[in-house]
């Protein structure tokens, strides 16, 4: 069995993000880009699969900036075998994406496209659900567990206030929640090694995927700054404070 790992370049989560002056966007000159922390997971989980005997191979793939390279060959250094870099300059919107992966996996018929529930950049949660629906597959989204076996997977969803367990049917999409599994760092034997790993160069127009935006960003705002709190003596005035304040 084959799978394949979408990943997405974007700016590192320990990185306190800035925005522009003219609120168009987030600062993202000089600023450090990693993989996308739910692809991560998806990477790891994938090569549980393939350590358990139950994978053959894994095949990542991104679609971004020339500078993509660098997330592929991350993901190749934690154990995929090798990537595919569609080459786009712009932002990328999850309808493009879906489509550009539905060309991939006409070429390369993995049996499962393992995606993150989402990306840390543009929080759309979308792409994953788009894919599965253009390729008419079962879906199973926020997996917190995945066990495959045979010609089906079982998928351990997060859900408000538990756990669901459903069943998918053989080829599948599954996105990945935070609790899935803990992503291994790459040793740097394997990152030495990950450099002589194949990755294939297309474009959006190899799928005939126009990648136009659809969308707009009218505005980027930081959230309100905290204001400052204030020391209380006792309970007493505690209570009366917030009684001032309507609070109780
Ligand atoms: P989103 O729907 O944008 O929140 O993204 C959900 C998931 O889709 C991500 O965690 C990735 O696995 C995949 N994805 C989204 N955009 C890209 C991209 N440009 N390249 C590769 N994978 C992507």
């Amino acid at each position: 069995m084959k799978i394949m790992v979408p990943v997405k370049r974007v700016v590192d989560y320990n990185v306190k993000v800035r925005v522009k002056s003219d609120n168009t966007g987030v600062e993202l000159a000089n600023v450090k880009m990693s993989m996308n922390p739910f692809d991560e997971i998806a990477v790891e989980e994938a090569i549980r699969l393939k350590e358990a005997g139950k994978a053959e191979e894994i095949v990542v793939v991104s679609i971004g900036p020339k500078a993509a390279q660098e997330t592929l060959r991350t993901g190749l250094a934690m154990g995929a075998d090798r990537g595919i870099l569609v080459e786009y300059d712009g932002e990328t919107e999850p309808l493009a994406v879906a489509k550009i992966l539905k060309g991939i996996v006409e070429e390369e018929n993995p049996s499962i496209v393992l995606l993150g529930k989402q990306a840390i950049d543009d929080d759309c949660n979308q792409t994953g659900q788009m894919l599965a629906q253009l390729l008419g597959w079962p879906q199973g989204t926020f997996a917190s567990e995945v066990a495959a076996d045979g010609d089906s997977v079982n998928v351990t969803r997060e859900i408000d206030g538990g756990l669901e367990t459903v069943k998918l049917s053989l080829p599948a999409v599954i996105t990945t929640d935070l609790r899935l599994n803990e992503p291994r760092y790459a040793t740097l034997p394997n990152i030495m090694k990950a450099k002589r790993k194949p990755i294939d160069e297309k474009t959006p127009g190899d799928f005939g995927v126009e990648m136009a935006p659809r969308l707009t960003t009218i505005k980027v705002e930081e959230p309100p700054k905290r204001e400052a709190g204030i020391k209380v003596e006792s309970v007493e005035e505690l209570v009366g404070k917030l009684k001032e304040k309507g609070v109780i």
